[in-house]
């Protein structure tokens, strides 16, 4: 009876590495995360090139892990993707954001007319909730839609640009601003650009690296600038790390620029301290 007793243990016991338990695991931490306050939100200055001052911020979330510590979005916004959470998380992530900006706004030394740009994902797009749910976000606090910038990946444009152009065309009605983000990475026709009601192109980090390095990186850079300015938006450079990058970008006539050289994503705290500094 002893025997079978401890063998029906060694039975029940975990498999530690089966990745569909893991995974399964992962997501109810993640759901429960999400409930009881465990996501952060850093958020990383925007620097107008043509004044040199912060003319906003982007949010970017991460995840206060009970044993792994501060996880990055590429620990589980795949994850929160595949399985819907993205839309409870994005919600939150626009609120705080929004909750953050209506406290800037009321501090006209630093902080007043900031931008805040929030990442949206496709499964977002997609959902036919979105409108309302940003509409009632930027109502709850009050605050000038003009002021919210949404970033969407030119990937999530385009697994279904028909349906995104009506999603874009609804949210620009509401009076926010739209960016095409990682640009250059995915796959969008001209046409498409143009059909799009954007008001911004954000060059991928990849080729901000190679200013400076690699003459066709440099080459592609300027043609998105030009091809930004020449359909009347801005042109954003992402991963700027080098006073080279921004010199060249500067001179390319690149509008705003974000990266390590000017501030990484700061906690709320820190992002204040910095303006205080920098406005
Ligand atoms: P992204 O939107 O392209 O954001 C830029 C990423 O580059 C951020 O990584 C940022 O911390 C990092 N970065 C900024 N400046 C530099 C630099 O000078 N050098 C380098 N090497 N990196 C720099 P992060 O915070 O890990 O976010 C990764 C991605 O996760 C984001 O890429 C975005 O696609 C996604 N993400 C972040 N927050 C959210 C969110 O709230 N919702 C959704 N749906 N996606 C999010
Ligand atoms: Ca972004
Ligand atoms: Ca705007
Ligand atoms: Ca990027």
């Amino acid at each position: 009876a002893k025997e079978r007793g401890r063998n029906r243990w060694e039975l029940h016991r975990p498999a530690a590495s089966d990745p569909a338990v893991d995974r399964l695991r992962a997501l109810g931490e993640l759901r429960r995360g999400i409930g009881e306050g465990a996501l952060r939100v850093h958020y990383q200055p925007r620097i107008d090139l043509h004044t040199g001052r912060a003319s906003g911020v982007e949010a970017l979330v991460r995840w206060q892990h009970p044993t792994r510590g501060l996880l990055p979005p590429s620990e589980f916004i795949a994850m929160a993707e595949e399985s819907g959470l993205v839309r409870p998380l994005g919600a939150w992530v626009l609120d705080e954001t929004l909750k953050l900006a209506e406290s800037l706004r009321r501090d006209d030394r630093h902080g007043a007319g900031l931008e805040f740009a929030v990442n949206l994902s496709a499964r977002q797009l997609n959902d036919p909730g979105l409108v309302d749910m940003v509409e009632s976000a930027l109502e709850r606090r009050n605050l000038d839609p003009a002021l919210l910038l949404l970033e969407i990946t030119e990937t999530a444009l385009m697994s279904d640009p028909g349906a995104a152009v009506e999603s874009l065309a609804a949210l620009k009605n509401l009076g926010v601003g739209l960016a095409v983000d990682d640009f250059g990475t995915g796959y969008s026709s001209l046409t498409y650009l143009k059909k799009f009601p954007i008001n911004e192109l954000k060059i991928d980090r990849s080729f901000i690296m190679g200013l400076g390095l690699d003459s066709g990186d440099a080459a592609i850079v300027g043609s998105c600038i030009d091809l930004a300015h020449a359909v009347g938006i801005r042109a954003v450079a992402e991963g700027v790390e080098t006073s080279g990058q921004a010199q060249t970008l500067q001179d390319m006539g690149c509008d705003l620029a974000q990266g390590y050289l000017f501030a990484r994503p700061l906690p709320e705290p820190r992002l204040r301290e910095w303006l205080a500094s920098h406005t």
